[in-house]
């Protein structure tokens, strides 16, 4: 599908000014907000088409080579921005993700009324979710282990409860919205609805702000926390911990921390859901004769496998309920051993000597081999003929 033009997206006309490509995104990014349209499924792609026509029409080289060359100018990656924010924290969900950084920057007033549920007229705002991602190795994926975090985030500030007035004092209602955080303009025919500037939407004006936490009613600290991680977690397990993201604004109900975890690679055991695979090296002489081996199982003890004789490389061999535990109970996972045959290097002139004997000795020794030089045989002759 071809892309839609920039200026189309954003509903204005090429050659307008920065300042109503940024109205023009600002209303776009309203109405589409995902908080307000959970009904309208298209709306998230839409308000990224608009995020990021406007992330090439507010940078005035970007624009100039838009204008010029059209989406061409940005085929090889450096156009919008797809996913944003890097590091262990940021906003939860992919589309916050995306996207926070861009609302901070520009709809500080808006994103302040989120989760507020009272049409602007509530002060308190849901804290941000956050998200931690934890690294741990196969063996504590295994046995599940408590592990304390620490998170910087934000929490409520001890000295006002959260209110963000000073000891004492109460917010008061906004003097230039009444309260509603909204006011009313005309424009043209229109009569158009914004944010109130004077309290940012909140509805309530605070004279004497708290002074621990200059009026936010949260403070920016470090938490730790003790995490349960349960046995049989993978990479891609969330571990959602209620109420732990950052403190709501004002009184306002904290955001969740959401633990994402990630299990490290190990150097003996590969993992495919339940199952765990270990590759064994055994010598070619073992392989032929026959015999017992010990294995490594990933609750750190061992177990007796029986190499029958005349293995190949390859072969595989099942030990039942020595794979990982179910995540929410059930059966343990099977551990497979793969057997790799190793030919022998180094040789000493003697085993040498030993290893050309043996081979002039043997003629059934090596019934793959012999197969397939019957069948290369056969090939050849059919080309002939
Ligand atoms: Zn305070
Ligand atoms: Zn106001």
């Amino acid at each position: 599908m071809a892309k839609r033009d920039y200026y189309e997206t954003l509903g204005v006309s090429k050659g307008v000014s920065a300042d109503e490509i940024k109205k023009a995104y600002r209303q776009k990014a309203k109405e589409l907000h995902p908080d307000r349209n959970s009904d309208n499924p298209n709306a998230e792609e839409q308000f990224k088409a608009a995020n990021e026509a406007y992330d090439v029409l507010k940078d005035a080289d970007k624009k100039a080579a838009y204008d010029r060359y059209g989406h061409a100018a940005f085929e090889g990656g450096m156009g919008a921005r797809p996913g944003g924010g890097a590091g262990g924290f940021r906003g939860q969900g992919d589309f916050a993700s995306a996207f926070s950084d861009v609302f901070d920057d520009l709809f500080g007033d808006f994103m302040g009324q989120r989760g507020g549920g009272g049409g602007g007229r509530s002060r308190a705002a849901r804290g941000n979710d956050l998200r931690y991602n934890l690294r741990i190795n196969l063996e504590d994926a295994f046995a599940g282990m408590q592990k304390t975090v620490t998170v910087p985030t934000s929490v409520t500030c001890g000295k006002c409860l959260g209110s963000g007035a000073s000891d004492g004092s109460e917010p008061a209602t906004c003097p230039t919205c009444s309260g509603m955080g909204k006011v009313r303009a005309q424009q043209g025919f229109f009569t158009v609805e914004r944010t109130c500037p004077t309290c940012n939407g909140i509805g309530q004006i605070i004279k004497d702000p708290c002074r621990a936490c200059q009026g936010a009613g949260r403070v920016e600290k470090e938490k730790s926390l003790s995490v349960n991680i349960p046995a049989g977690v993978e990479t891609g397990t969330r571990i959602r911990l209620a109420g732990e993201g950052e403190a709501g604004l004002r009184g306002g109900p904290s955001g969740d921390l959401y633990i994402f975890i990630d299990v490290a690679e190990h150097q003996l055991f590969k993992r495919d859901g339940h199952d765990l695979y270990c590759r064994v090296p055994v010598s070619m002489a073992a392989a032929a004769l026959g015999g017992d081996i010990e294995v490594p199982t990933i609750d750190g003890g061992k177990s007796r496998v029986k190499i029958p004789e005349g293995s190949q490389s390859g072969r595989q061999m099942r030990l039942r309920g020595k794979g990982m535990p179910a995540l929410r109970g059930g059966q343990r996972g099977d551990m497979f051993i793969e057997l790799a045959v190793e030919t022998p290097v180094n040789l000493t002139a003697r085993q040498r000597d030993l290893l050309k004997e043996f081979d002039e000795l043997g003629e059934k020794n090596n019934p793959q081999s012999s197969n397939f030089f019957s069948a290369v045989k056969g090939f050849w002759d059919s080309m002939k003929g």
